[in-house]
């Protein structure tokens, strides 16, 4: 089964310049907006090098192939998409792109793919942890989000003056100004990806056979759109592993069947291919073509706006190699550099995608669907 995507073509200088360490914790789609995409950029196998991966997931992965609907038909279908889930309620318009409140049937959803996932990996015997929406600086410092993502990044401000510039920011705001210019840095930023504090936790030594996190928690990327499946904030939940080299890639190899296979057990169309990530700037081609030549990270993507256009990313399995190990000192029992690796569901993602193929009636869904789900 082959699912169009989009990503990135590398230009030929780029290819020397091309270094091989990649962020693969990021943000994390196959760019899912048509007209945001550089038309020019595109994967297709012949770009790919001739070396093989890393790890041949085989079968497994697609091969890759450019969508063919047109950019307008894209916008109408997400507009269409996004007006059922408002008038049906499903969702909850917030007045700015890509921010929702939730209704019941939509928490219900999510927490019934929250659980079938956490059952899933029941197996793992995670440690569980859970998160503050925010991240603090020198924790998201050190995760090197900000050199792959600006764009995404967002920080906490908060007022910080006295009396008089507390006027000043009142007369400000009187005057019909916006006053945010008065507030300061609050050395939090959002977390822009649910794993990303479980690292700074970890700096020393692991035990012998490392450690396993179930992860779930509010995730923020600045990127508004009124495409329904691409939101500011969200949740991701994650199992996250950091051990030695092999342990790392085994986890995050060992899962892309069944992750597969859990997707759509709930009804849905479901393509693997390497992941693509929207990395910032020129720099960031040659990062997001490194992402997929060493198929550090593989996406889970679903045809929400019709098989011809690209599809999107609902969950992620991603390998870090050593870039968390060495970014916060993480060691395994053998002394060597902890490698990461996590698997994630994209909890409002794969929600909307059961609502976009299954419908705004949760009780009239296919008795398979609410079957796997426990619905
Ligand atoms: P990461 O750890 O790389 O930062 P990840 O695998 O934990 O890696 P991503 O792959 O970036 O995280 O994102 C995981 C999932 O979160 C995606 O598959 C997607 O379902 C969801 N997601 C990402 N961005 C958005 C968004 N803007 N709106 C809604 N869901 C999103
Ligand atoms: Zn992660």
């Amino acid at each position: 089964m082959t699912g169009p995507t989009d990503g990135v073509t590398p230009a030929a200088d780029d290819a020397t310049a091309a270094t091989a360490s990649v962020t693969a914790d990021t943000a994390a789609v196959v760019p899912v907006h048509a007209a945001d995409a550089d038309d020019s950029s595109t994967v297709t196998p012949a770009d790919l090098p001739a070396t093989a991966p890393a790890v041949d997931l085989g079968a497994l992965v697609s091969t890759l192939a450019e969508p063919t609907g047109s950019a307008d038909d894209l916008e109408a279908a997400r507009a269409t998409f996004r007006a059922r889930l408002l008038d049906d309620r499903v969702l909850v318009d917030l007045g700015r792109p890509g921010l929702y409140g939730r209704s019941r049937a939509f928490e219900r959803v999510m927490q019934a793919v929250r659980a079938t996932w956490t059952a899933a990996n029941a197996d793992l015997e995670p440690d569980l942890l859970r998160f503050p929406p925010v991240i603090t600086l020198p924790t998201f410092e050190q995760t090197d989000y900000i050199a792959s993502f600006p764009d995404l990044a967002a920080a906490v401000s908060s007022f910080r003056g006295g009396d008089r510039e507390h006027r000043e920011l009142l007369a400000a705001r009187a005057a019909g100004e916006r006053w945010e210019r008065f507030l300061e840095p609050a050395d939090v930023m959002l977390t822009p990806a649910a794993c990303h504090p479980v690292y700074a936790l970890l700096s020393g030594q692991l035990p012998e056979g490392g450690r396993m996190f179930d992860v779930d928690g509010d995730s923020f990327r600045h990127e508004p759109s009124l495409d329904p499946m691409r939101l500011q904030a969200f949740h991701m939940h994650e199992f996250v592993h950091v051990g030695t080299p092999a342990s790392a890639r085994s986890h995050r190899d060992s899962h892309v069947e069944p992750m597969a296979e859990l997707l759509r057990s709930f009804g849905l169309e479901i393509d693997v291919v390497p992941a693509n990530d929207p990395f910032f700037g020129r720099v960031g081609k040659i990062l997001a073509r490194n992402q997929v030549a060493q198929s550090l990270k593989f996406e889970f993507i679903t045809p929400v706006y019709g098989a011809d256009q690209p599809w999107t990313a609902i969950a992620s399995a991603n390998l870090h190699e050593d870039h968390f190990g060495l970014a916060f000192g993480i060691t395994t029992a053998d002394g060597g550099t902890a490698h990461s690796a996590c698997l994630a569901f994209g909890l409002e993602r794969i929600t909307l995608a059961l609502f976009g193929v299954h419908g705004s009636d949760v009780d009239a869904w296919p008795a398979e669907a609410r079957t796997a789900l426990s619905l």
